[in-house]
């Protein structure tokens, strides 16, 4: 049993060697997926308490965003093969807590991923060393994502980093300096005139300093950041990003009392719909370029 320290150590130093070996190499995405032709499809899986949404573009590539907890691996891998998927070109993790890396462990020993893109925020846990020592053991490419990054999938689908910013190691918003969920990759996704912003657990602060970045954009369809939780999505960020739909990704009945009533009031307040894993399960939404479908 390693101590906590020692073990962060551990998980610094693979972390540090992946990321330099991942700066050597590339990767490429010759596969054919099925998956809806010409229509961008973003899948909210009911992972319990937690986040895992899988987005398939036009062409038929694959992104996997997170994995929930690790009991809900099966349930990942299970609706990646009702939907005919047999392989992964994207995996990210948003960051270290397990609700969001448990699942992904499940999901790398079982299909092929072509790469890996991860906050890399230290952080000391079984599951993040697993998950870690996983895609080194498979030699996975693994990069850090960083705001100002561009995910290419698809030359239809636009995929852009917005948080965390590549900052020097003694702004307070450097990657060390942040919390495991102020550190989370957030992505905001654009197809024809559709959008999308996933969000990750970041709180208030980050949302805060988006704004004051002009770095949140508006969006069509918001994956509500941290569960609904009422230290995140702030009135301002919320008037700014002006969601249509509003995804709320946690479990019936979870300790957290997730989704926070002051944050559903916030949405209905703001003329959202609100669609929630808890109550909907898994379900789809899909875009023609034009409009998002909501598909049950
Ligand atoms: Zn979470």
């Amino acid at each position: 049993m390693l101590k906590p320290l020692r073990k962060l150590t551990v998980i610094c130093l693979i972390v540090a060697y992946l990321l330099a070996i991942a700066s050597c190499s590339g990767y490429s995405h010759e596969q054919v997926i099925e998956s809806e032709p010409g229509l961008l499809t973003a899948t909210f899986i009911d992972v319990g308490q937690g986040d895992s949404i899988l987005i398939e573009t036009p062409s038929g590539k694959t992104m996997l965003v997170d994995g929930g907890e690790r009991a809900a691996g099966d349930k990942v891998v299970e609706v990646l093969r009702e939907r005919g998927i047999q392989r992964i070109d994207v995996v990210v993790a948003t960051h270290p807590h397990a609700d969001h890396i448990g699942g992904l462990i499940t999901v790398l020993q079982r299909l092929p991923v072509d790469i890996v893109y991860d906050s890399a925020k230290p952080h000391s846990s079984k599951t993040y060393e697993d998950y870690l020592r996983l895609i080194y053991d498979k030699d996975i490419s693994f990069r850090s994502a960083r705001a100002g990054d561009e995910i290419v999938l698809d030359d239809s689908v636009k995929i852009s980093v917005l948080w965390p910013p590549r900052t020097d190691a003694g702004d307070p918003f450097h990657i060390e300096n942040l919390s495991v969920n102020n550190a989370s990759v957030v992505l905001y996704i654009s197809f024809g005139d559709t959008t999308l912003l996933l969000t990750g657990d970041i709180e208030a602060l980050v949302e805060e300093e988006m704004i004051r970045k002009g770095s949140a954009p508006e969006a069509q369809v918001l994956k509500v950041a941290h569960h609904g939780s009422s230290t995140s999505s702030s009135s301002d960020f919320i008037s700014m990003v002006r969601p249509e739909i509003a995804v709320i990704c946690a479990a019936r009945d979870n300790i957290y009392g997730f989704p926070h009533w002051e944050t559903v009031r916030l949405l209905i307040y703001m003329g959202c719909k609100i669609l929630m894993t808890e109550t909907h399960g898994t379900f789809a939404l899909q875009s023609d370029g034009k409009t998002w479908t909501v598909n049950p």
